[in-house]
């Protein structure tokens, strides 16, 4: 066993997933070229509408549990897949959740709000605002509950935290295992990046699992240079919290594109508006506008150019509460 399997074995966490999400092959292949295609399955990660954040929250609601928190607080835009997720977990550890949100009440909800509601969630709703106001807001809102003495934790920018990422490194020790019992040689993964959360936890994992993987992390909102940075510090904070220092740089250690984020976080292209109607036409599953969909674009380009051969995941990170407020 690696030093980080101890430690993610030994960390405070609250099980949310049947474990392991499926990994199995895409229904469309394409011809002429060297690859087998596959898709992991962390839309199916057993809470809610599923998504990646339910294993970044597996470890954030464990670290809350162990410093006797019993509210938590989660902040996001109107369609914010990390408070459906944080509200839906937090249901089933048996924690209360209140959700901030810089948007104004709709008289009709949709898409995640409408499953925020379902669940009986208290949102806080700010109005238009940006985020950085809505998290001050947040932390006002924890340091006033505080002094009336209550236990609060706060998931802080997303849930893209050190502790956060742990979820996909746990996810590049899940998925090793699965590739050995599969039979599966050395996989590519392509994976978002959004605040950098999955693909720090996934480029850290795969370090200091030995690089069972090629990692290729397709950026749909900033540029590569800002994406690297924010992976890099997220990093940084995985390693103070495990002890464990990984000993390449970013660069070194994944490749990193902002080729396909098109305006950037919640601009469509046209082809990845595209690639929604096509996924779900060949596959029978459902990916969204906002991230999955610019990575599924991403790595059809670097097939057809010849970037990659041998198995391809897709790593399908959700988003499915979003989907039905896109339209
Ligand atoms: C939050 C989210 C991501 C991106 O995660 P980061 O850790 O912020 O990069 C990707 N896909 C979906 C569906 C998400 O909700």
């Amino acid at each position: 066993m690696k030093p980080i399997e101890r430690f993610l074995r030994e960390t405070d966490r609250v099980p949310l997933m049947p474990m392991p999400t499926p990994l199995h092959p895409m229904h469309y292949q394409p011809s002429g070229k060297d690859v087998s295609l596959l898709i992991k399955r962390d839309d199916m990660t057993g809470v809610g509408p599923g998504g990646n954040k339910i294993r970044s929250l597996e470890f954030l609601l464990g670290e809350a549990r162990s410093k006797g928190a019993s509210k938590i607080l989660a902040a996001g835009p109107e369609q914010s897949n990390l408070c459906a997720l944080t509200a839906a977990a937090c249901a089933k550890a048996g924690l209360d959740c209140e959700l901030i949100i810089n948007a104004a009440e709709p008289a009709r909800k949709e898409g995640n709000l409408l499953l925020e509601e379902l669940l009986g969630t208290k949102i806080h709703f700010l109005g238009p605002c940006d985020g950085t106001v809505r998290n001050r807001r947040m932390e006002e809102l924890a340091a006033a509950y505080q002094s009336a003495g209550e236990q609060v934790y706060v998931v802080r920018n997303g849930a893209t935290t050190g502790r956060g990422a742990l979820g996909y490194t746990a996810a590049v020790v899940e998925m090793k295992r699965q590739c050995e019992d599969l039979g599966i040689g050395r996989m590519t993964i392509f994976a978002p990046g959004g605040n950098g959360g999955v693909a720090a936890g996934l480029i850290y994992g795969n370090q200091l699992m030995g690089q069972p993987f090629r990692i290729v992390i397709v950026s749909v909102e900033d540029d590569r240079e800002t994406l690297t940075a924010h992976i890099r510090s997220t990093i940084s904070e995985a390693e103070e919290i495990t002890g464990l220092p990984m000993d390449v740089s970013v660069e070194q250690a994944a490749e990193i594109t902002d080729a396909y984020r098109g305006g950037g976080w919640g601009e469509n292209t046209k082809e990845s508006q595209q690639a929604v109607l096509s996924f779900a036409r060949s596959e029978g599953i459902f990916i969204e506008n906002v991230y999955t969909s610019k990575v599924l674009v991403g790595m059809m380009d670097w097939i057809e150019q010849e970037k990659v051969s041998g198995p391809v995941c897709y790593l399908h990170t959700g988003g499915l509460g979003s989907l039905f407020a896109q339209y």
